[in-house]
């Protein structure tokens, strides 16, 4: 099945296909790659053992492709297999490891398996050396390894991996669509190494890496590679460094050598280098001003270039318009347009009459052909609905509502959504009827579904008023949580969780499991509160908290305590590397049928004289790192969690905590992509937080907790937020917040953290006192609270005690210096 209409170019051995997807996870459906790799870091499987592996694991993700309707023989199936991460990839592929690593290259330049996740982790001991940093994947959850690249980092193309796959798919029957990250994306996204001179940018490097692609194209056309796909999703973000105009000019650079010269002269064009698609995920590349007064337009971009074909994120994106007076896009009519329809990045089923339409206004572009695909990767979503289990209450386990089931897809019903719409183009509507029946009722069973819309929570959020989002003054509350809760000068706290050892683990599991009678887990758990309390008394700190050992993550639980949401047996994503995470979906209206974190606040304050500080998660990070619906505003889906957290808030005052945190670590991870749209997301997230929090007492003190560093864009929000105390990570930027806030006007509560809880290592006193000092030169010390920068539940108690002992010494050095 190929591209309709497509006039074959006579430099196109295969046409594009009709349908594809831009990637398919590679963790394994149940995490085989997961337990593959960390085996062999534990040191419990050789090399060999991990490679037949993933051997299998590809060979398996082959199959499962074809059986769900993608062609063997035409490109339709890709090949994005990574054992760790697409960037680090690239970089390895390329020799182009900064110098700390040199040593574990082979002549050839090219890293083993175990020097490849050496750079990906680092190495401690004597051969200490840091990894490379991990930063997050476009608006994802997740994470690449940032490569460094210096005016002397190596650059060759010295590891055929992308190429031996492709083989290795081949002999299995399958030919294959290598997936690699294109080098535009990869050297914007890359930092300049450590010894790079001043005005250096890894982007001065183009020349050499489109070189080293080059050599990777013809490799693979040798090998009989119809199509690559080169991934270049910094065309649609405006979060990157370089300015656009210096990513034109590298895209047009590098496309050329790849796409024209590489063919150039060639006798056999064909077999010069395979078809080159450019794909770009996450947002739109519709054309739009840029700050300086030019345009952006990464449509015309690529279309001016002689790639073959193109993929747009018509999810994220809007239809792009033409520039040509007939509304097409000049370039366009030699290439084909792979209309990303279907969501790689959520959950839900398609409404595929509604994508065939949005396929139909792309034809105005004027493509040479169209085809459809996915909007990004699969990489974002779980690999199959069907590893669930559906039933009533009375089915043991981890059960979603039996409706979900016809209203979800994973990576493997969306590959069927992409083969539907293919043969939809190729064949007909007609021949895909029933398909499409199907979809449309599942659509309109949701739409309507009870659950889905709760009358009560659609009135109360139309009632809102603008005084619902308001507290008083805060000068006032300031005044009235003094009186109320009598804190000295500089109070110590902690950001909430603490260690959360083997025993609070096990006796959650055997909870969860069913094996653990109620009682005891109550009783387990309230030991454990009690110790924390003991602990933290005896340390002498502040303002006490419980801890949080009942909670297994931060957003799961609430997400288990609210109806509206479901939480999946089997629905692991990668985050990084080995790391998966089980994301909640958030499929309905959002109410609270019972208090969530009550009993175990109040059983705290119980125990102590001390104030304690009652702990939620905010509405931002709930969406943030939950699958979101797609059929209402976020706005709208974040003030409903947004009120379900106003009356557990309203609860915990009743009961009497003076304190109330909402963490809300992920507010400046939601930020969009393209400026112009990120100050209508800082309105709806603050709104939410606001809505969330303005129900109480002025003299009731919240509490917010931002888990970064780099403020940047959101630095007003924090303001914003119209919290009480702010705490934020500040230690390894040494408190460069705190005058960026001061600069800004800010007078509320401060907590920069004092130390960097990602590290065992034991911060001196002296240290602790070293910042709290710049603190308090910095901004009115009135407004210092002095915290570590996060929770400390990955951190074991050795390391935990002395370290909360040096921050409370620090503080109590500084304060005598007021
Ligand atoms: N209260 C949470 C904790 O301490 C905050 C975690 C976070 O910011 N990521 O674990
Ligand atoms: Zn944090």
């Amino acid at each position: 099945m190929s591209a309709t209409s497509l006039p074959s170019p006579a430099h196109l051995p295969v046409p594009f296909p009709a349908g594809t997807v831009l990637g398919y996870p590679r963790i394994g459906r149940r995490r085989e790659l997961k337990k593959a790799v960390e085996s062999f870091w534990a040191g419990r499987s050789t090399a060999d053992e991990l490679d037949t592996t993933a051997r299998e694991l590809r060979l398996a993700t082959l199959r499962r492709l074809v059986s769900l309707g993608l062609d063997a023989d035409d490109a339709s199936v890709p090949g994005s297999f990574s054992f760790y991460d697409q960037v680090l990839d690239v970089a390895t592929s390329l020799g182009a490891v900064p110098s700390r690593f040199a040593s574990l290259t082979g002549a050839d330049g090219r890293l083993d398996l175990a020097g490849y996740f050496t750079v990906a982790r680092g190495a401690g001991g004597q051969d200490s050396r840091a990894p490379l940093e991990m930063t997050k994947w476009f608006d994802t959850n997740y994470h690449y390894l940032v490569p460094e690249i210096g005016p002397d980092t190596p650059v060759r193309l010295v590891d055929d991996r992308v190429v031996r796959e492709f083989v290795e798919a081949k002999e299995a029957g399958v030919v294959t669509r290598p997936v690699v990250v294109g080098p535009v994306t990869f050297l914007a996204l890359s930092k300049a190494a450590d010894d790079a001179p001043a005005g250096y940018s890894p982007l001065d490097r183009l020349d050499d890496v489109v070189a080293a692609y080059a050599d990777l194209l013809r490799a693979l056309a040798a090998a009989g590679a119809p199509w690559v796909q080169l991934d270049e999703p910094v065309l649609v973000t405006d979060s990157v460094d370089v300015p656009f105009a210096e990513l034109a000019a590298a895209v047009t650079s590098a496309y050329r050598t790849l796409a024209t010269d590489l063919s150039v002269g060639a006798t056999d064009p064909a077999a010069a280098r395979p078809a080159v698609l450019v794909a770009a995920p996450f947002g739109g590349l519709q054309a739009a001003p840029l700050d300086d007064g030019a345009a952006r337009d990464g449509l015309a971009l690529l279309a001016g270039t002689d790639v073959d074909a193109i993929a747009v994120d018509l999810v994220k994106g809007a239809v792009p318009t033409g520039s040509a007076p007939d509304g097409t896009v000049p370039g366009l009519a030699t290439k084909t347009l792979v209309a990303g329809v279907v969501d790689g990045h959520n959950v839900w089923r398609a409404d595929l009459v509604a994508k065939l339409g949005t396929v139909e206004t792309v034809r105005a572009l004027g493509a040479g052909a169209l085809a459809v695909g996915t909007s990004t990767s699969l990489l974002h979503v779980p690999h199959d609905v069907e590893d669930e289990v559906f039933g009533g209450a009375e089915t043991p386990g981890t059960v979603l509502d039996p409706r979900l089931r016809e209203w979800l897809a994973f990576a493997d019903q969306k590959v069927g959504e992409v083969a539907t719409l293919a043969r939809a183009l190729t064949a007909g509507r007609d021949t895909v009827a029933d398909a499409l029946a199907v979809s449309s009722a599942a659509v309109a069973s949701r739409a309507t579904a009870a659950g889905v819309v709760e009358p009560t929570v659609r009135e109360r959020a139309a009632a809102l008023t603008d005084a619902d989002f308001a507290r008083g003054s805060s000068a006032e509350r300031a005044a009235a949580q003094q009186a109320r809760l009598n804190l000295p000068p500089l109070p110590t706290t902690t950001i909430g969780s603490f260690p959360q050892t083997p025993e609070i683990r096990r006796a959650r599991a055997q909870w969860t499991r069913g094996t653990l009678p109620d009682a005891d887990y109550t009783t387990a758990m309230r030991g454990e509160i009690a110790r924390v309390v003991a602990l933290q008394e005896e340390i002498g700190l502040d303002v006490l908290v419980h801890g949080e050992p009942e909670r297994n993550d931060m957003v799961q639980y609430f997400a288990e305590h609210l109806d509206g949401f479901a939480v999946t047996a089997n629905g692991w994503v990668q985050s990084y590397g080995s790391r998966c995470v089980r994301p909640p979906i958030l499929w309905g209206d959002v109410t609270r049928p019972e208090p969530m974190t009550v009993e175990w606040s109040a059983y705290t304050a119980s125990l102590t004289e001390k104030p304690v500080k009652g702990m939620l998660t905010g509405p931002v990070t709930i969406l943030a790192w939950s699958f979101v619906r797609d059929d209402q505003p976020l706005g709208d889906t974040a003030n409903q969690v947004g009120l379900a957290l106003r009356d557990e808030i309203a609860d915990l005052e009743a009961a009497g905590i003076a304190i109330v945190q909402v963490d809300e670590p992920a507010l400046r991870e939601l930020l969009p992509l393209r400026r112009a749209d990120q100050p209508a997301y800082l309105d709806w997230s603050v709104g939410s937080f606001r809505l969330a929090t303005s129900g109480v007492e002025a003299a009731t003190q919240i509490h917010t907790h931002l888990c970064y560093s780099e403020f940047g864009e959101v630095i007003g929000a924090i303001d914003g937020l119209d919290a009480d105390v702010t705490s934020v990570e500040a230690a390894r930027s040494r408190m460069e917040i705190v005058p960026e806030l001061a600069d800004a006007g800010y007078a509320r509560g401060i907590g920069p953290g004092v130390y960097d809880i990602h590290s065992p290592r034991v911060p001196s006193t002296e240290e602790v006192t070293e910042l709290l000092e710049l603190a308090v030169k910095a901004i009115d010390p009135a407004l210092v609270w002095v915290n570590p920068d996060c929770g400390l539940k990955t951190r074991g108690y050795d390391e935990t005690t002395p370290s909360l002992e040096h921050l409370v010494a620090a503080a109590r050095t500084v304060r005598a210096t007021l």
